[in-house]
């Protein structure tokens, strides 16, 4: 059961409501959200709702209370039906305007960094991507350079007025990440590591999970779930393709997955044409079909010499290559009424 509160609800109309909730005995999650607040009483048996919901429909302060079935609550769209923006420090990702992050699959070197994000931020890309912890799938490839690769991302974002999005593999980077990220990227290996999901949930940073390769959507909103239920309100979505029996391309791209979700959910939903290929030449179509169902944002891997790259050079776009797909792009948001 979820309560939506009325938009000019008090503090002290608020702390009402969870007392009573507690008082029957039922547990209490609320999310105070900048609008409104959620509070979401878990527990309830299905024979009392009706009751209970309609003691508390009398109380003016509530604009509404919801029984929602499904096995996720405040990341479905009955509780948010117009849809999450998030304020990424000005940059907006949800509503009408796509997002564009890109940068190179892991940083390298300052200089490597440098290049990619220069060319990203001049074909219109607002947001640094870059790897500093990599979750390498064996032990002897490149781990990333963590900390240093931290200080790098940073430093050539405030330098071309960019945000960054990194990922964090460990609970106990999650403060040291946010010191340099404003963005933190939770990767498909890691979408059902609930303690770290958990402790995501106790920070405000804005968090970009990403599909478990093997997950089904309703496995990644309820991992969206334990975030949000920890009072973290700013979280987004990433398919970034899973695992099927082809083996051309590196995952499937499930684009489905976009309008599917934002039927289900009010998160942002971002796509990763990059991982979710694997391949360089087919980056741009997909990119492309993204956008034409409905994604709110895009991650994107831009190396100045993919050749040389320590991780997913084969995957990895040139710079130029990247300034082209904006170009294509452009007219695809257009006749989907949205703006780049
Ligand atoms: C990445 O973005 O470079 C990455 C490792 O992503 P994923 O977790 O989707 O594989
Ligand atoms: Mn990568």
């Amino acid at each position: 059961m979820i309560v939506v509160m009325a938009a000019h609800a008090t503090d002290a109309e608020i702390k009402d409501v969870e007392q009573r909730i507690t008082d029957w005995g039922y547990g209490v999650h609320a999310i105070y959200g900048e609008a409104r607040t959620v509070i979401g009483a878990t527990g309830v048996p299905e024979a009392d709702k009706e009751r209970y919901m309609e003691s508390l429909e009398a109380l003016p302060y509530i604009e509404q209370v919801i029984a929602i079935l499904r096995p996720y609550k405040f990341a479905s769209r009955e509780v948010h039906p117009e849809g999450t923006v998030i304020d990424v420090k000005g940059i907006k990702i949800g509503g009408n305007h796509i997002a564009l992050m890109a940068g190179p699959c892991t940083v390298e070197t300052y200089e490597q960094t440098w290049e990619s994000a220069k060319a990203c931020k001049d074909a219109g890309a607002t947001i640094l991507r870059g790897g500093a912890y990599k979750p390498s799938t064996s032990p002897y490839s490149f781990q990333g350079h963590g900390v240093e690769a931290l200080k790098i991302l940073k430093e050539i974002a405030d330098k071309l007025d960019m945000r960054v999005i990194t990922e964090v593999m460990d609970l106990r980077n999650i403060e040291l990440v946010s010191q340099y990220a404003d963005i933190l990227q939770i990767g498909t290996r890691n979408m059902q590591n609930y303690d770290l999901l958990r402790e995501l949930g106790k920070v405000k940073t804005p968090i970009c999970l990403k599909r478990g390769m093997s997950a089904k959507i309703e496995e990644w909103l309820q991992a969206a779930e334990y975030i949000l239920l920890g009072g973290n309100p700013n979280v987004m979505l990433c398919e970034r393709g899973i695992r099927t029996f082809e083996t051309y391309t590196r995952n499937t791209l499930d684009l489905s997955a976009v309008p599917a979700l934002k039927e289900l959910s009010h998160l942002p939903v971002i796509v990763d044409p990059s991982q979710g290929t694997g391949r360089r030449s087919l980056v741009i179509a997909m990119t492309k079909a993204a956008v034409a169902v409905g994604a709110d944002g895009l991650l994107i891997e831009v190396h100045p010499d993919p050749r040389t790259a320590l991780s997913d050079g084969p995957q990895q776009l040139k710079p130029a290559r990247f300034a082209a797909l904006m170009a294509a792009l452009r007219p695809v948001a257009e006749a989907v009424g949205r703006t780049l």
